[in-house]
């Protein structure tokens, strides 16, 4: 095995990568396994979860699961500044950090995938009608129904809150299976809302390996595949279709000669590839998506430059994995997403984690925004690219990824105040 960039890869540098497979959009949009329809249809179905939502977490207004963007000019000047170089263009942050109920991308996916295991239920045992109004799921009726039934899901921390509270909400049982790079106070904060915790003194592929074993083994428990999950895919895909209302509402115009340029932190690559593709159904060739990853796991790129997808891994090209990044901290790829991106991703970067510090210290200091570290990883993309593309139309979208639910005591051991 051998390609242009193996060697960087396992000296852990900083690089960027850009995809020699990109093809136009609309040459390959019909071979995909995931089709606009799909995505409507899961949007479709999170409106009519959108009342029972606002039922039990009354905290969502309408119901809907869903962030703001906002522009980050304060940071845009401190990054020209600390990094010496222009960025051409202007710079938008997502804010997925303040996603509701789960604080986090996954927020997006996971409580979509659980939301729709809960209907498939329903509806399959005649207890609901897609016509109803879905607040009923709240009645006790339904919570003693769906107390019959678990959900496991393995997870680095972020997958494991959003499964674990929306679970619980509904009335499952549910047992998260943590690898041991998730946060102590994610699996106190688990737990105190009723969620059974595992803990793994290994990896999060192992987390991910002994959760499938032991929900495949019960007929009543559903497991989320964090690696092969097209349903957390769709609920992904859901954010990236959205954003095009978003920043239309804004003013901001993406065409040929206005082109958005999107970073995405990357772990196992359903949360950016299903936005990613998400985006991509809507903007087409005028979207540009990049992912990012830590120099210590770049688990995508290295499937995505190989080719192999998930048949190597960072340890493989003898890299530990290791990496303040909790929420990236993934040595293998997931091939599903990887094929989905081989010809519709721009490019992908990996970033060291010093500057994950950096940038996260940069932002609250210009902007009073908290996001946790993986959240930063994205924040290189700006920079590299000026090397490739001078162009003063272009918006920087920068996906921040988690942070709302950390407590304030960790917030200020992270940001050394
Ligand atoms: C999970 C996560 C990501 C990456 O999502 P994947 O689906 O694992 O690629 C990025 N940032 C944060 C904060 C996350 O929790």
């Amino acid at each position: 095995m051998d390609f242009p960039i193996l060697k960087d890869l396992k000296a852990a540098k900083e690089l960027i990568w850009y995809n020699e497979n990109y093809t136009e959009f609309d040459k390959v949009k019909d071979k995909l396994p995931v089709s606009h329809e799909d995505v409507i249809e899961a949007e479709k179905r999170l409106k009519r979860f959108a009342p029972y939502i606002k039922k039990v977490f009354p905290e969502v207004a309408d119901g809907i699961i869903e962030s703001p963007i906002t522009p980050i000019n304060n940071m845009k000047s401190h990054m020209e500044k600390v990094y010496g170089k222009k960025i051409y263009g202007s710079l938008l942050l997502k804010r997925d950090d303040l996603l509701p109920i789960a604080g986090s991308i996954k927020a997006r996916g996971g409580i979509y995938e659980v939301l729709k295991h809960a209907e498939t239920l329903a509806l399959d045992n005649g207890l609901l009608k897609l016509e109803d109004d879905y607040s009923i799921l709240a009645n006790e009726e339904f919570k003693k129904f769906f107390s019959s039934y678990t959900i496991q899901v393995g997870s680095t921390g972020n997958l494991g809150l959003s499964i674990g509270i929306i679970s619980a909400k509904i009335g499952f049982k549910v047992v998260v299976h943590m690898s041991q790079d998730a946060k102590e106070w994610k699996k106190d904060l688990l737990r105190s809302k009723g969620v059974k915790v595992v803990e793994y003194a290994s990896d999060y592929s192992k987390a991910v390996e002994e959760g499938r074993r032991l929900s495949d083994g019960d007929p009543n428990s559903y497991f989320v595949d964090d690696e092969n999950s097209r349903d957390l895919f769709m609920g992904y895909a859901v954010g990236g279709m959205r954003t095009k209302e978003q920043l239309d509402n804004m003013g901001v115009i993406v065409d040929e000669d206005h082109p958005l340029f999107v970073y995405l932190p990357c772990g196992v690559g359903g949360g950016p590839g299903g936005v990613a593709l998400g985006l991509k159904l809507v903007y087409g060739d005028n979207v540009h998506c990049f992912f990012a990853e830590p120099t210590h796991s770049p688990a995508m790129l290295l499937g995505l430059a190989s080719g192999l997808h998930d048949k190597i891994s960072v340890e493989d090209i003898g890299l530990d994995n290791k990496t303040l990044a909790d929420g990236l901290a993934v040595g293998r790829p997931s091939s599903f997403v990887g094929n989905i991106m081989d010809k519709i991703l721009t490019g992908a970067f990996t970033v060291e984690d010093y500057r994950l510090n950096e940038f996260m210290k940069g932002l609250y200091k210009e902007e009073n925004i908290f996001m946790e570290p993986s959240a930063f990883a994205g924040f290189l993309g700006p920079i590299l690219v000026a090397d490739k593309y001078q162009n003063e139309n272009i918006t920087h979208l920068c996906w921040g990824t988690g942070g709302n639910l950390v407590p304030e005591s960790v917030r200020r051991e992270m940001l050394g105040s």
